[in-house]
């Protein structure tokens, strides 16, 4: 979804549209490792006015999201809602400063008549995902012991150790 800046107004304007998650996937792709798939649909509501050259617009999406587990490995999946509030700026070559504002304004950029709204809510969901992709906080992963998700099945190789290399059942 792109937008020129002439069709936006000193007035709130909104759009709101489903955007396709292949340019997305595409840069999950780029992580060799990834596992992280977006599903549809990722539905995204924008709503934009100006304030002289500057354009400011508050995006909420919602989206599906499919992965396997950092701590479990199984294959789980979240659900998002994200917001953001962007205040873009016409950029000048000699003004190289990032601003900063304040922790939920972030001050962007544009370049030329037209804005990409797409590319603003990608990037926004690429910089909301954790480091850490997890089923649930407080997932307890996989014993190092016996190998088993531990969320499924209480094991106590933790308390009883000797016990623990399954390796150990050989020798005998
Ligand atoms: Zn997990
Ligand atoms: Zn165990």
């Amino acid at each position: 979804m792109k937008i020129l800046l002439k069709d936006i107004l000193f007035e709130e304007i909104e759009r709101q549209w489903d955007e396709s998650v292949d340019d997305a996937n595409a840069l999950f792709n780029v992580e060799p490792h990834n596992t992280i798939k977006m599903i549809e649909p990722f539905h995204v509501i924008m709503k934009l006015y100006r304030i002289g050259d500057n354009v400011d617009i508050r995006g909420r999406y919602t989206g599906r999201l499919e992965f396997v587990c950092d701590r479990c490995c199984e294959k789980a999946i979240k659900n998002l809602e994200e917001s953001f509030h962007y205040i873009l700026q016409p950029k000048k070559n000699d003004e190289e400063s990032i601003e900063e504002g304040d922790e939920e304004l972030e001050i962007g950029y544009y370049e030329g008549d037209e804005i990409d709204l797409s590319e603003l809510a990608i990037e926004h969901l690429m910089l909301s995902i954790p480091i850490k992709m997890l089923c649930k906080d407080d997932c307890k992963g996989i014993c190092p012991y016996c190998g088993e998700n531990k969320n499924e099945y209480e094991c106590d190789c933790d308390k009883k150790k000797g016990y623990s290399n399954p390796f150990a059942i050989l020798k005998n």
